[in-house]
């Protein structure tokens, strides 16, 4: 995995802000001013929980409707039967659970009325969380009732946002288990996290560990490297100050602490999720900030949260592996070309396609000429430079639908699809005068080669018949002189 060296930019300042906890908000909707003034004198001062209460007021239905359109968290309502109409409070009931689809909210409904509005048939009828008549609310009871709608209008917004993490959780991972780069996986991750947080993206940084150097702490390398960064850490890889050290000790640090306790961290400025994939390399993900994650059940979701990923990166990194394997099997080391392995593999199919739709095809053997006076002359790393060189050069003449191989030591082969035979030599015989006026220096010695090519431009039975056939234009090639393209 190919990554750049922890290099981090200071954080903002205004990424360490964590919001203290809202009041709870209690809206009171009554026609009668005096009850506004006497509720707000006892639940005014009313503390639950480390919170106090924020009282909104409202003096008919419609107002209160607005009010719950515009207003979020309302906690509970302490709700009027008879106002613009006998049932206005009621209808009210039926426009918070149903039109507003609110079904959070608690709802008191308090009646100076209660033969208007019968208790057991509105407790049934109507969404309702408690019915008290005005006359039996003492100050005591009230102060009970309203406590008593708290604690569930907070069990109820908790396993709410339980559901709705878990949500998040499972489009996060789905949609990051169809990623395979690596790269692209760890934005992902990062993009992921903060929706799950309900951050900004600013800061985040995912960065995997090197666990040879856990506890060598050496000066310029800790073996942390940057896998992507998104928002304002963007770039942050290539941010290092003169010395080329961390600019940000304290996210290194942090980082640096989650990946040796195998423990995600979340400090008030960070959260660092450490994802665990069984790999010898482990992976953590920084965040600037991670606001409200201050409740044991937020951390038991990112925890979860943080499982899911490392299941879905484990998946990346097995992909990148099998990535690189077949890459391998490919590839010639030297060139970076194809090799002959491949050659043949592709060449099948495009042979058989030739043949049976009647289009030109051409197969060229190309053979350095005396590159064996190379070796033993400037030695085996020239020979390799050559080589590496020719390679280049055949990469970039050729289009990307032509399969260019090393087919073994000095010789290279090609299949060029619908390339006519007249434009196949032309073709070829450039590359070979390209190739003639290209210099190599050696020992500070301008050294030239030449190369002899055998083109093969009638489609025959096979892939393995049609190098053949290249094979002995270029035996014929040789014969005549070298450096030269023979075709048949
Ligand atoms: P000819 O013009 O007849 O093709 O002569 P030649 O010297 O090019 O051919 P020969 O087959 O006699 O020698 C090929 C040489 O290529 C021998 C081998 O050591 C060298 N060779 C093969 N693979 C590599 C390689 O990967 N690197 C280097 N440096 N040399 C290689
Ligand atoms: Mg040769
Ligand atoms: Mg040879």
């Amino acid at each position: 995995m190919n990554a750049t060296p922890l290099k981090l930019k200071p954080a903002s300042p205004q990424a360490s802000v964590t919001p203290l906890l809202r009041d709870w908000r209690v809206l009171i909707v009554d026609d009668d001013v005096e009850v506004h003034a006497v509720t707000r004198l006892i639940l005014g001062k009313m503390r639950y929980k480390g919170r106090g209460i924020e009282l909104l007021s409202a003096h008919s239905a419609a107002e209160a409707r607005a009010l719950l359109e515009s207003e979020r968290d309302i906690a509970v309502v302490l709700l009027d039967v008879v106002m613009e109409t006998d049932d206005a409070g009621l209808r009210l009931v039926s426009v918070i659970r149903t039109e507003l689809g609110n079904i959070a909210t608690r709802i008191i409904l308090r009646t100076g009325q209660p033969g208007q509005a019968p208790e057991e048939q509105v407790i049934v009828d109507y969404d309702i969380n408690d019915y008290k008549a005005k006359s039996e609310l003492t100050a005591q009871k009230l102060f009970t009732t309203v406590v008593a709608a708290l604690r569930s209008y907070e069990t109820i917004v908790a396993l709410d946002k339980t559901r709705k993490g878990l949500e998040k959780i499972l489009d996060s991972t789905s949609t990051l288990f169809q990623v395979h780069s690596l790269q692209q996986f760890a934005a992902g991750v990062l993009t992921q996290l903060s929706a799950f947080l309900g951050c900004q993206p600013n800061g985040i940084i995912c960065v995997q560990y090197d666990p040879d150097k856990l506890h060598d702490n050496p000066p310029d390398d800790n073996g942390i490297r940057v896998l992507a960064s998104t928002g304002e850490c963007c770039g942050c890889n290539m941010h290092e100050d003169a010395d080329g050290n961390c600019c940000d000790p304290a996210m290194l640090e942090v980082v640096r602490q989650a990946l040796q306790q195998q423990k995600s961290q979340l400090t008030g400025e960070y959260t660092v999720l450490y994802l665990d994939t069984g790999d010898t390399r482990a992976t953590a993900a920084l965040l600037h900030g991670g606001l409200g994650l201050a409740d044991e059940s937020d951390r038991k979701l990112l925890e979860v949260f943080a499982a899911k990923i490392s299941i879905a990166l484990a998946n990346a990194l097995t992909y990148q592996k099998m990535v690189s394997a077949e890459q391998a099997a490919t590839t010639d080391f030297l060139t970076g070309l194809d090799n002959r392995r491949q050659l043949l593999r592709l060449g099948v199919p495009l042979v058989a396609g030739a043949r049976r739709h009647g289009t030109p095809l051409a197969v060229a053997m190309l053979d350095i000429d005396h590159f064996k006076r190379i070796n033993d002359t400037w030695g085996h790393d020239a020979g390799d430079e050559v080589l590496a060189r020719v390679g280049q050069l055949l990469k970039a003449r050729f289009r990307t639908s032509d399969v260019v191989s090393r087919f073994g030591g000095e010789e290279f082969c090609i299949i060029a699809p619908n390339l006519p035979p007249q434009e196949a030599l032309a073709l070829f015989d450039a590359f070979r005068q390209q190739l003639a006026a290209e210099r190599f220096e050696f020992d500070g010695k301008q050294v030239s080669i030449t190369i002899s090519i055998g083109v093969s431009t009638v489609v025959i039975d096979n892939i393995d018949a049609m190098i053949a056939a290249a094979d002995a234009q270029l035996y014929r090639a040789k014969l005549q002189g070298r450096n030269q393209v023979q075709a048949g």
